[in-house]
């Protein structure tokens, strides 16, 4: 079973690299693909380059088995639908592969207006990472695919290609990319939220002045 984390990563911290290293351990992941997102959707167009921020990805991983950077949205030029993604994935490992689709609670919120979600949670589980205790969802409509999909227990989830919907709480850590671009920007160092081996990218690049 493969887990997928979507992002802009721009640049990736300890905030992403924590929670998909604890949601690997807890569902018995093979792998989790860290996927930099080309061109946004729902949110502002990432400013670095994607070149540099796959490097910055790449760098975070390396040495740590089972976390991978995956360039496929940035080898194409369109909108980044995970939709798309999850349908090249398919091509990639086959129809029978179990797939997880890593999302935070907030993403998880307006789920219902991405573009094709129904697809979207038959290509892959969805897996919700909470705060412990926080598995409460507001709007009715995605109330009703969580009653209709929802498991507890992730060995579940080993046993089909997708379709489930899984609550995983995580250690939150208080920590934001658009945080570290304001310190790196107000002279301030981001030590200790990232990799050192990222912060040498952005130093060395120049990025977020
Ligand atoms: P920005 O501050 O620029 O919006 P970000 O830090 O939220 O960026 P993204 O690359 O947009 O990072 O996040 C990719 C994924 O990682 C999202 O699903 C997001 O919910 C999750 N994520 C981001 N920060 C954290 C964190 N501190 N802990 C857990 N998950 C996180």
């Amino acid at each position: 079973m493969i887990g997928i984390l979507g992002g802009t990563f721009d640049p990736i911290h300890f905030g992403h690299l924590r929670t998909a290293l604890e949601v690997k351990h807890a569902l018995r992941l093979n792998e989790i693909r860290l996927i930099p997102l080309r061109h946004a959707v729902h949110r502002d167009q990432p400013e670095t380059p994607a070149r540099l921020r796959l490097q910055m990805v790449n760098t975070a991983v390396s040495g740590t088995p089972g976390l991978k950077a995956d360039d496929r949205e940035l080898r194409r030029d369109s909108a980044s639908y995970t939709v798309d993604t999850l349908l090249s994935l398919r091509d990639e490992l086959g129809g029978e592969e179990p797939l997880c689709l890593l999302m935070g609670s907030d993403a998880f919120k307006d789920f219902l207006s991405w573009h094709r979600p129904l697809d979207i949670t038959e290509l892959a589980h969805l897996v919700i990472m909470t705060r412990p205790g926080q598995s409460t969802v507001a709007n009715p409509a995605l109330q009703q695919l969580v009653a209709s999909r929802l498991t507890a227990d992730p060995a579940e989830l080993h046993t089909a290609p997708g379709g489930g919907i899984l609550f995983q709480s995580v250690t939150q850590l208080d920590i934001s990319a658009t945080r570290i671009r304001a310190m790196v920007a107000n002279g301030d160092s981001p030590r200790f939220l990232l990799p050192d081996a990222v912060l040498e990218i952005i130093e060395g690049e120049k990025l977020y002045l």
